[in-house]
């Protein structure tokens, strides 16, 4: 099987998988909706670092990259907890305090994957074509792009076009197709820790978490020195990021729940009213495939909530099921409903654990018996 593949949305699923395609002698076109991400000016409060674990570098370690992610990755070998207090614990992710998960950016992840998969052989990305039409019994695709709509067809379509797939939205127009979409009450927004005199202002070798019950914050390193801090809150309500509105009520809030992180976090005020709150969700779809030749892949086929710390890496994993699907098949036909048959148990379970986590993480990481219990997060 070298046939020409599609692979919609050039993000940290869609560059692995061409990658592994292209090792496996096909033709692969990337179709992306955005702009070169490597010219371009990342968007506010977008920044978002992961936690990639290993079960991501094994992915990336099978085609020679886990090196190059991890030359920006920061080990993080437990979790620091705030009390409101302002005391701090640190929690260690193994018993001997070796183990680590790697906060890494996921603009550089996918700067980096998409310089592999463009270097590839057999691989090409056209930047600003955003799938509008799907032919799934032909495999025509249509996209819009700044010179207007235009087509192309592919033997196989990969949709690794994320949570909100516009492939997944074109398979749903065929019968037996189906998706749920389960939002949080929750979003989250951006803050960020500056470096103080070219230093971290927090432990670097930690994950930090401000568990506080209705809301929650967790801050990770960055190689320049900087925390990206994620604060997760109900989106509406009286206690909700809608219900503080102006400088000095942001500035209570944050003195009255979380005071270690305002002498730290100089700009907390203007982050907080210019970043914007993003939504959480889970995606459930079933079945992934159809007629073995359009396939989704990653958060387009089961987006999860954050709290594991397991979505891009569940991502990745999926790449390598596919790939040894593939060796196992003689055509996709057999290998798109193996690969589904094989996963979707996997994914399901993390999508309900990711959920989980959330309660653990806001409400009981503080409390002595959790630490026994749970002491390692993102396996
Ligand atoms: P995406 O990253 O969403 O990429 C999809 C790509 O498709 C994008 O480039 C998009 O522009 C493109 N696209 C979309 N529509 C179209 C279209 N119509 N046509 C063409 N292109 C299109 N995961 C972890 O493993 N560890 C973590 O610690 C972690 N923390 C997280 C924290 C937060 C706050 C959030 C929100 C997520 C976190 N995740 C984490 C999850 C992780 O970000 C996602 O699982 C991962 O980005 C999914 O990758 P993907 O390539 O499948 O989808």
């Amino acid at each position: 099987m070298t046939d020409d593949v599609a692979v919609v949305g050039a993000g940290l699923t869609g560059c692995l998988l061409a990658c592994y395609l292209a090792r496996r002698g096909h033709q692969v076109v990337l179709y992306e909706r955005r702009p070169d991400p490597r010219t371009g000016v990342a968007e506010r409060g977008r920044s978002i670092n992961l936690a990639i674990s290993e079960r991501g570098l094994d992915a990336l370690r099978r085609v020679g990259l886990e090196e190059r992610v991890m030359a920006d990755a920061l080990p993080m070998r437990g979790r620091m907890i705030h009390a409101r207090s302002g005391e701090v614990s640190l929690q260690p992710y193994s018993a001997d305090g070796t183990r680590a998960i790697n906060s890494i950016s996921r603009g550089a992840l996918n700067n980096t994957l998409l310089d592999a998969a463009e270097s590839a052989s057999g691989v090409s990305v056209r930047f600003e074509h955003r799938l509008t039409g799907l032919d799934t019994g032909t495999g025509e695709l249509t996209f819009a792009t700044p010179d207007g709509e235009t087509h192309a067809k592919a033997r196989v379509v990969f949709g690794a076009d994320g949570a909100g797939s516009a492939v997944r939205g074109q398979l749903l127009a065929q019968e037996g197709v189906d998706e749920t979409l389960d939002f949080l009450d929750h979003g989250y927004k951006e803050l960020t820790i500056p470096s103080v005199d070219g230093e971290f202002a927090l432990d670097p070798g930690a994950l930090h978490i401000w568990p506080r019950g209705t809301s929650m914050m967790i801050a990770l390193p960055n190689p320049d020195r900087s925390f990206t801090c994620t604060l997760f809150w109900p989106t509406g309500g009286t206690e909700s990021f809608a219900s503080l509105s102006s400088p000095a009520a942001i500035e209570r809030h944050f003195r009255d729940y979380y005071p270690d992180l305002v002498p730290l976090a100089p700009n907390l005020v203007e982050d907080y009213l210019a970043n914007p709150v993003g939504l959480l969700g889970t995606v459930h779809c079933t079945p992934w495939q159809a007629g073995g030749t359009v396939c989704l892949i990653g958060d387009a086929a089961h987006a999860i909530v954050p709290f594991y710390g397991q979505g891009a890496n569940c991502g990745f994993e999926d790449v390598v099921v596919l790939d040894r699907c593939l060796d196992e098949t003689d055509t996709w036909a057999q290998a798109l409903p193996l690969f589904e048959r094989r996963r979707k148990v996997h994914t399901d379970a993390i999508a309900d654990m990711a959920l989980d986590n959330f309660v653990e993480m806001r409400d009981k990481v503080a409390s002595p018996v959790f630490r026994f219990t749970k002491a390692v997060e993102h396996a």
